[in-house]
């Protein structure tokens, strides 16, 4: 089973939003991103126009959702937020986009999700603002026109690969968010203590951000238990010896690897010998439905770290995937 504290894909908590930075200055890393958009900023609001459309990529959990509401919040105006799979019918997205405000933001998580139909209504209304909706049924149905209201789109993917040509295309801005810094994330989490009013010593933000994967949402969620922990082992303040021992006690390993992790690298390593093999067939080797979930949760963060190529030829252990698992590399140590 995924330890939820670690699956940056684990729905959000409350005490979540409560972390969530509001303003461009107070969102941590990302800097190259940071600097196109604050451009971006100062021009449309020098203009009197909305924001250009935003593309964002990137794994789950490096702040999508919250540099959309920042955006939203540098340009005054606010962001509605919407599940790609909650659209089911064109009339769904039809019904939001004719109700948004002058320059609000719509933003559309798992954009890569949405169904063929609504997508392409999508096309007219990011491009032109107008909605083709059709009235009736039969030979006496009829294409409404209808202008819409200029807005700004911020759709959010995993994958930039899984977005079709026309909808990629539509975007003014395309931006992947990179896994952060264990620097950074040691900021990340020395802020949010401080908004939730706990005392943190730096060698305990430090043993937090080692073990988050790169990743904001799992410092949070890290966090939160470190907070637990000593306020009942301790004084109240994360130490690096309360942070260690309470991850610890969590089978939080020091790289911020876990059971699938191991299991996957595990495979890699002894069953397909280091590779190269193909995904699917890993997936199947784990029992996962398909090889979606590797290449969103578990792929990305062994590339960061150095334990995986992704290849032509399929997918290849490194030396140090071998080091962590205390294995000899190449065929002939194993067997
Ligand atoms: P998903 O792709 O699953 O929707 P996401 O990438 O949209 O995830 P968010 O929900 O925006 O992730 O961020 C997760 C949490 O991490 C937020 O609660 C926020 O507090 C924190 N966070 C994200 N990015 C930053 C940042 N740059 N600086 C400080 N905190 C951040």
């Amino acid at each position: 089973d995924r330890n939820p504290d670690l699956d940056p894909a684990a729905p959000e908590e409350p005490f979540e939003y409560s972390l969530r930075p509001q303003r461009l200055p107070e969102y941590i890393g990302q800097e190259k991103v940071k600097a196109r958009l604050e451009i971006a900023l100062r021009a449309a609001k020098g203009r009197r126009e909305v924001l250009d459309h935003v593309l964002l990529f990137g794994p789950p959990g490096l702040g999508k959702t919250t540099l959309a509401h920042v955006l939203a919040n540098e340009m005054g105006v606010p962001c509605k937020v919407i599940q790609a799979p909650a659209l089911e019918k064109k009339g769904d997205l039809a019904a939001i986009l004719t109700n948004l405000e002058d320059g609000e933001f719509l933003f559309i998580d798992e954009i890569h999700r949405l169904a063929a139909p609504i997508e392409e209504m999508l096309y007219s209304a990011m491009e032109d603002r107008k909605l083709d909706i059709l009235i009736g049924q039969g030979p006496s149905a009829q294409t409404l026109k209808v202008d819409l209201r200029p807005f700004t789109l911020v759709g959010a993917t995993t994958r930039a690969g899984l977005i079709s040509k026309p909808l990629h295309d539509r975007f003014g801005m395309v931006h992947r968010l990179d896994y952060y810094t264990r620097a950074e994330l040691a900021v990340i989490a020395a802020r949010s203590a401080q908004l939730l009013g706990v005392h943190m010593a730096p060698e305990g933000a430090e043993a937090i951000a080692r073990r988050s994967r790169g990743t904001p949402r799992i410092v949070n969620r890290l966090l939160r238990r470190c907070r637990d922990y000593a306020e009942v082992k301790g004084d109240g303040t994360i130490t690096a010896e309360a942070a260690d021992a309470c991850l610890a006690l969590h089978e939080v390993d020091h790289l911020g690897l876990e059971g699938l992790d191991r299991a996957y690298l595990e495979a890699l390593c002894v069953k397909f010998r280091g590779g190269p093999v193909g995904v699917r067939t890993l997936a199947a080797a784990l029992g996962e439905s398909d090889g979606g979930a590797l290449e969103d949760l578990v792929e990305p963060y062994l590339m960061q770290i150095g334990f995986l190529d992704r290849t032509q030829q399929g997918r290849k252990a490194t030396e140090a995937a071998y080091g962590y698992l205390g294995l000899q590399p190449g065929p002939q140590g194993l067997f």
